[in-house]
Parts: C-alpha cells; structure tokens; sequence
C-alpha cells in the first residue's frame, strides 16, 4: 500500500490519535485527540513528520508531485466541513499552516496564518463577514507573515527594527495614532500596498496570488524551518533528533480578530512557573493568535483571581483594573464557563497540566492547540506531587513524570532573605520563571553568547524576546524584558530552560542603539549589574547576596519516595567538609571518591608537597611527607565528621607531580625563593618532570609504586584520622583507593604497603578499625582482566573519566578541538566524556563487574567519573548491577531519582 502522508481531523472524528505523536507531531497528534474526545477544533489536516525527511532528501519540486493529490484531496475534507472553498472569492476558505515536531519546540519554527487571500479573495471575505477591517487587517497580516517568512523579508541588522514593523509605525506617523487597531480600513490597504512593494524591491518577488500556490510556498517555508539556525540551536539544548523531524498542520482559520466578541488566548491547566494547581492564562479581544505570545501588545488575564494578582504587581487599581484590563471570566463569562469547563476535561484526559491556545469567533470557542505545559523544575516537582495526591497519577508515574536533569534547577542558589531587604527595588515586572539571578546587563543575544564564553555573568535585557534570542537566553543567568506577560515568548522559553525571568516590566526604557536601560530616572548602562528575583519579579539594583537551595516540601517528598524503588545507593564525590555536608543534606550516603591531590595546594601543603618533588632521595621525601601527614589527618577528620555513619573511599594520590609545581616563571621565581635554592634549579626540576603525554605517564599508582613513602603517608594519615575520631564515638568507614590500576601487581603492591603501614599503625596505637582496599578501574586492561584484580581488591570504582579516555583514544584535554565537528558529523552522538558511552565502555564495565564477581561475589562496584551524575549513565549502572554511583554534590538529587525510575523502568 502506499504510504500515508496526510491524515485528516475535523467533526469530531480524526485519522490520527494521541499516541501517534511521533507521526503527527505533538500539534498533529493532539488535534487528532482532541477531535476523538468532543473539544472543538477547526478541521484540517496534518502532513506527517516523514514526509518532513522525504522533503529534505527528494527537494521540493518532487516533493510537491508526490504530495499534490493528497493535499488537495484533504483541502476537499476541510472546504467540506467548512461549506467554502480554497480561493474562492465569494465564499473563501482560509487555513493556517503551522510546524508541529514530536517534542514541542515553542516558537522555533514558522506559522503562517491567513492564507488563501489576495486581493479579490479580500473583497470576497468583506462581502461574506460584512466587516471590511477585519478582512483587511487578516489580509496585511498574511502579507508581513508569508513576506518574512516565506519571502525572506527580514531586518537586515540586530539594532534594524522588522522592516514590516516599520512601514506600520510610518503610516501610524503620518496618520497620527499610537495603537494598530486605530488604523482604519484605507489605512490597511495601504499597508498591504507598502508590504508588498518592499517584499518586491528587496527580495525581487512577486506576492503569489493563486492560493495554491501559497499553500504550496508555506509547507516547504515550514518544512525550512525544522533546520533554521534556532530550531538547530533548540534541538542541541534539548538532545532533540534532526531525524525526528516536523509535521505541518494545515488547518480552516477561525478568527480572533472579528470584533469585540472575539479573542484569542494562551492558557495553562496549571501555573507553569510554581506549580499552583490554578487555571490562568492570557487573551487579548479583537487580535490573532501571534499578539498574545510576541508580547506586542500586554495581554490580559483569563481568570479573575489571575487578573487581581496581577493588577497589585503591575500596581494597578481594583477600579482601574475592573474596567480598563478586565478578566475574561468578567469580561465573556460564558465563554470562560466552557473554556474551564475544556481545560479541566483536557488536564484530566492527559493526566499532566496542558498549555493550550484558543480562539474565539463570535462568541464561539475553539481549541488551535493542546500540550503538555513546559514548565520549571519547581512546578515539574509540585504539579508530579500533587497529582499524586489528588490521586490522578500513583507513586511510580509521580517518579517517572519528573525529569531527573530539571531538578538542577531547585539546587541553584536563591536570594537571601536579608540580603534582598536591603537591597533597592527598582522596578517590578511579572514573575515569568523563578529563580535568582544576578549579573551584568547586555542588550543582545549575540553579546550575551561573547560575555558568557569570557566568564561573565549577564542579565540580557530586551524590549520583548523572540526566537532568535535563544542562544542569548541560554547564556544568560536571567532575562529581563519591558514588554509581554507570562506566555510571552520570553516566558515560554525561559520555563522550559530553567532561566530566571522578569517579563513585561513597563517602566523599563531601552534603547538599543546607545545600549542603555532607563527606569524611573535611573540610567544603567551595558556591563553594569542588577538582579532578578523570578519568583516576585522584583528587579533590584546591583549585586545581591544568594544562598545554596535547601532540599525541603514536595522536593524532599519525592526524594523519599525515589528512595522506596531504588536499588542503587547514590554517593557523591567530595574533597572538602563543605562539600560532604552539602552532599548529605542532599541525599548522599557516603563518599564515593575524595580525591587527596585537591587537599595539596593551599598553604603550608603545597610548599610540603614541592619540598617533596624536589628531595633527592627517599629520606628527604620522608621528611617533607612528614610535614603533610598533620595536614592530610586533619583534612580527612573534618570529611569523616560530615559523613559519620558512612563510608568514604579515599583515593591514593593519582596526578603527575608536574601539576604541582609553577610552570611560568613568576611562580618559579617564588618557589625558589620559599625553598631556599636558585632558579636555575627548580627549572631544571620542572623541566625533568615534563612529559609527552602526562595523562598516560608517571601518574596514578605509579606514583605509588615509585614513591611507596607517599602511599604510606597517606594511609597513616586516612586510618589514623579514623582512628582518633573513634575514640570521639564518630564511626566511618575508610576505603583506601588505588588510583590508575593497570596490572594486577600495580595493585597488590601497593596494597602490601597499605596494609604495612596499617598494622604498623595498630600495633603503635593499641587500637584497629575496619578498612578496605580496592582499586579504581580506568584502564581498559584493568577492565579485561578484572577477574584476576578481584581476586585481590575489595572493591572496584569505575573512573569512567579516564576509561572513556583511554577506551576511545581521545585526550580529556584535547577533545574540544574535534568534537564539535564529531556532533555535527553525527560521527559521535553525544559527548562520551559526559554521557557514558555504553555499547564500549559500557560493555567494559558490564565486562569487569562480572568479571571481578566470579572470583569474589560480595565485591562492592561503583562508578566516580563524571557520569555518575548523568541520567542515562545512572540508569545504565542500574543495568550492570552497580552497587552504587557517585557524583558530585548538587547532582546526588538527580542521580537519586534517575536510579528510582531505573528500577522502576525494570518493572
Ligand atoms: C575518572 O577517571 O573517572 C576519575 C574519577 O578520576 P579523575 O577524574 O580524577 O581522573
Ligand atoms: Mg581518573
């Protein structure tokens, strides 16, 4: 049979349903759905996301061939169901075309609204509505949507307005109006004259008249879109597949735009940016769809509680607000009955809050769109909690529904309390995405990017945002904007990426060209800082004070539950109390790698470790180790105090000396000087540990094996730290760890002098303590002969850092010099060093845990590298049979919850 390509919906009845989303697209799917269940939806029809691959491997002329009867044949369903036609000029039919991937992509890509007019069809639609400005304005606005976006006509520079924007604020000039709708009928002719004459004299086209022909231009415009540079840059942030691919949604228009009976809208079955189980939303009377999210005109609130919130953060009066910005629910009262009445149908036939859009014609309603609402990861946790406990979903869909890389964003810092009382409020806007933010101002996306990648934290601070601003919203720690409200643009994307966000603040005065924000009299300037509270949507002057995130309420209680259905035990890598503490507050219960070297380096311990480097012999190493013991005791005391109860596995040293020693010559200078010998010297000692390849060199238990007094000093110092906290009552558990493990004798040689020096150490106490030896794994023949390892290692850590590194042959180091060019290739997916590459070292790790458990059952194995934090790395560790994963402290949430759905994903 030949393959479909279009699937039809409209009267109730659909082609396509909900779960064919991957087909459909979310759009096209949900239409589908929505059709099936009894939810007004014009008819239409949707074009499958394969047909999206097709077009970009046949090129659009046979692409139209192939896709031709069948568009015209669904055109037929929808004139049908519509009692109009395509073209017509006495009873015309207009559709939409829009984009509609399988993730949803808000904004990315290209809608055009309107099609089907030309200048005859304009008259027509006069005729049949009796309402000339209505005509007109849906005519000049399917000129300037088609003229950007499938014609090409767009700013030309950054500071450039759009140019469309422009012919209208010149014949807003000469008419002597603020607003578009002050336009009058003559007016909007003579806008879409303009319109088209630029779209001619700049891009040399002519405006297609047939309507085919436009339809025709706006499906390959739309199919572009899927590969514009900020679809392109979306996809990357989210890991969305090229291959997935759009659909297009053509589909009969219904207007917002027809009087003051009608309206269009944007509205959430709960709050996307807290979580409050509270219908809102947005609407504008008299406009299209595009008004309410591109944040030109400030959009009023759907429900009556929403609008007074909002009235007393914009500060405006009950009086003022009642009759200038009413509510829609006082404003079309029965129209808001039905719209509740849907979303509540919707929310609970999905069971996840919605993001829907809606029109209203004439006081009749229409769903355009329904989703499964981007949200912040404070809402994602709320919205998973509550319906739990409303009973919509159980324990292990509340686990599953949350994203365990979202929950990064309730670790982030927030203000402190006292810090924000005594800090100047400048202005207010409204609370798009919460969260804190503090940072230097830029007025571009593009100097957001430049400031960024040099360090800098910025606010970007815009009129409005659009979707070319995301690489911008990306960089920045927050976004700031003068104009739209909470489903603008701005808003939207800032949910979905976690960004903190204040938007519509209207006392906000910017001006591009000199790059300054003027408010209320106080002039800031690019580079100067502020800060945002996304929460209040407060925007204060300068730097204020933030404090780390506490685990508590819904968070805290979905952690508990993740910790019902998980097998693995999340522990973290920590070298410092601090860290520990933090660690554990989180959920940690133990320490996975504590890696010493990072102890050397303040102080009086790095003049001890140089002393070391330099020493001729063994007894002058002696002697400088003897001075870092006190310091390595103390170190340990303080991380085995924040772990009591728990296991800590410490890590012998593992990087090469080189590391230790200063390698300009300022530094050297003043090494000389603090040792006490000439320049001349230290260079020659430098210079004799400098190597090729240092990753492969003298480094981990080599270290070890040549210098065994190292190893030595250390375990005196890891169990007599232990030692003396017992005598304080605070038990721990120490792991002594080899680093670098290659060759089972690397490991036995050095666990002789570990256990050396740990008898020595009893036998002068009069005391003992239990304690383990184990090696890291990191070298593949570590992995490939684990069976032999094991029969002398207690337990195995996977230090997939340099696993990774050694297995594929790429330098940690070096890999940014080729690997974006890899990603782009698709020669690699992913980053292998950050997502843990399963089909190899994945296969080495599945190999040695098997391995080292044939000759010892009981052997504890867990993971350090930085995948151990990583969502798809955890739930893989699960597979293997991992006893543990270990991460770093503000991922242990993460890591903890990844775990719980592993387990649960094995039923
Ligand atoms: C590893 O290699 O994965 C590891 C944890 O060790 P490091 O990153 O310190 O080399
Ligand atoms: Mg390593």
């Amino acid at each position: 049979m030949e393959k479909k390509r279009v699937y039809t919906f409209g009267n109730g009845q659909a082609e396509g349903r909900a779960d064919m989303r991957d087909l459909l697209g979310g759009k096209g799917a949900n239409l589908a759905e929505m059709n099936l269940i009894g939810v007004p939806v014009p008819p239409g029809f949707t074009i499958t996301t394969e047909v999206c691959n097709e077009y970009y491997e046949i090129g659009q002329e046979r692409f139209v061939a192939i896709l031709k009867e069948d568009v015209e044949k669904a055109i037929k369903h929808v004139e049908t169901l519509m009692n109009s036609k395509f073209g017509d000029v006495a009873n015309p039919l207009l559709v939409s075309v829009r984009s509609g991937a399988r993730a949803s992509m808000p904004g990315m890509m290209d809608t055009i609204l309107n099609l089907g007019l030309n200048d005859e069809v304009v008259e027509g639609l006069t005729r049949k509505t009796g309402n000339a400005r209505f005509a007109w304005d849906s005519y000049r606005r399917f000129v300037q949507m088609y003229g950007d976006v499938v014609l090409g006509l767009k700013p030309t520079s950054k500071e450039d307005i759009d140019p469309f924007e422009a012919i209208i604020e010149e014949v807003k000039h000469v008419k002597g109006v603020k607003l578009d709708n002050e336009l009058e009928v003559a007016d909007l002719k003579e806008l879409v004259v303009k319109f088209k004459d630029a779209i001619k004299k700049q891009t040399g086209k002519d405006f297609p008249t047939n309507a085919y022909e436009q339809l025709w231009g706006a499906i390959c415009a739309v199919f572009n879109s899927w590969m514009n540079e900020r679809a392109i840059l979306y996809r990357k942030i989210e890991g969305i597949p090229t291959e997935w691919g759009t659909a297009v949604t053509v589909q009969a228009m219904v207007f917002g735009n027809m009087g003051e009976t009608s309206a269009t809208g944007v509205c959430f079955s709960r709050d996307a940016a807290t979580g409050e189980d509270l219908f809102n939303g947005e609407y504008l009377i008299n406009a299209q769809g595009e008004d309410v999210v591109a944040g030109i005109r400030t959009p009023q609130q759907i429900t009556k509680t929403g609008s007074q919130r909002w009235a007393a953060l914009a500060g405006v009066s009950e009086a003022n607000r009642a009759s200038k910005y009413p509510s829609m629910e006082e404003a079309l009262p029965e129209i808001y009955k039905e719209l509740d009445t849907l979303q509540t149908k919707l929310e609970n036939h999905y069971k996840d809050m919605q993001d829907m859009e809606f029109t209203v014609q004439e006081g009749k309603l229409w769903f355009l769109q329904t989703r499964n609402g981007k949200r912040t990861g404070a809402a994602m946790v709320k919205i998973a909690m509550d319906m739990l406990r409303q009973g919509v979903i159980n324990e292990k869909g509340a686990l599953l529904r949350v994203e365990p890389g979202k929950l990064e964003e309730l670790l982030h810092p927030v203000f402190d309390k006292d810090a924000l009382k005594k800090s100047k409020v400048l202005t207010r806007g409204l609370p798009a995405s919460p969260g804190a933010a503090c940072g230097q101002i830029v007025f571009f996306a593009d100097d957001a990017a430049k400031w960024h990648d040099d360090k800098k934290k910025v606010i970007m601070v815009r009129i409005e945002t659009s979707p070319e601003d995301l690489a911008g919203m990306h960089a920045a720690e927050g976004i700031l904007t003068a104009r739209g409200g909470m489903t603008s643009h701005a808003a939207v994307v800032a949910r979905g990426i976690g960004k903190c966000c204040v938007s519509g603040a209207g006392a906000l005065n910017i001006d591009y060209k000199n790059k300054t924000v003027e408010i209320d009299g106080i002039v800031l300037k690019e580079g100067d800082y502020i800060s945002l509270n996304g929460t209040t949507g407060e925007v204060y002057a300068g730097k204020v004070e933030t404090k780390a995130a506490e685990l508590s309420g819904d968070f805290a209680e979905l952690m508990a539950l993740a910790d019902k259905y998980t097998r693995l035990e999340v522990r973290t890598n920590a070298d410092t109390p601090h860290d520990a503490e933090v660690a554990r507050r989180f959920g940690a219960v133990g320490i996975g790698l504590c890696r010493t070297e990072h102890m050397f380096f303040d102080g009086e311990k790095i003049k001890a470790m140089r002393e070391m480097i330099l020493a001729q012999d063994v007894e002058g190493r002696r002697k400088a180790l003897a001075k870092i013991l006190p310091y390595q005791k103390a170190d340990f005391k303080g991380i085995y105090r924040a772990m009591e109860g728990c296991p800590v596995t410490v890590r012998l040293l593992d990087p090469p000396l080189h590391e230790f020693v200063p390698h300009d010559e300022k530094g050297q200078r003043e090494m000389a000087e603090a040792m006490g010998v000439s320049l001349q010297y230290i260079k020659k000692r430098v210079n004799a540990l400098r190597e090729q390849n240092p990753m492969l060199g003298h480094r981990g238990s080599r270290l070890g094996n040549t210098y065994p007094e190292i190893t030595a000093m250390q375990t005196r110092a890891i169990l007599e730290a232990a030692l003396e906290l017992k005598k304080e009552g605070v038990t721990v558990y120490p792991e002594i760890m080899v680093p670098l493990t290659g060759i089972l004798y690397e490991f036995t040689e050095q666990e002789k002098i570990i256990r050396r020096e740990a008898a020595k150490l009893f036998t002068e106490t009069g005391d003992s303590i239990d304690f383990k030896v184990g090696t890291m794994i990191e070298i593949p023949r570590a992995a490939l002969t684990a069976d032999r390892i094991a029969t002398s290692a207690e337990f195995f850590s996977f230090g997939t850092n340099d696993l990774t590194q050694m297995t594929f042959g790429y330098s940690r180091d070096d890999i940014a010099s080729f690997l974006p060019i890899y990603l782009e290739k698709k020669i690699l997916k992913v980053d292998p060093f950050q997502i843990l590459d399963q089909k190899g070292v994945g296969k080495l790790i599945r190999m040695a845990t098997e391995g080292g458990r044939s000759v010892r059952p009981d052997l504890k194995c867990g993971i350090c590298g930085e995948h151990g934090g990583e969502p798809s790395s955890v739930k893989f560790c699960h597979q293997v049979g991992l006893n543990y994963v270990s991460c770093s402290p503000f991922r242990v949430p993460i890591a903890r919850l990844a775990a719980a759905q592993a387990a649960i994903e094995e039923g």
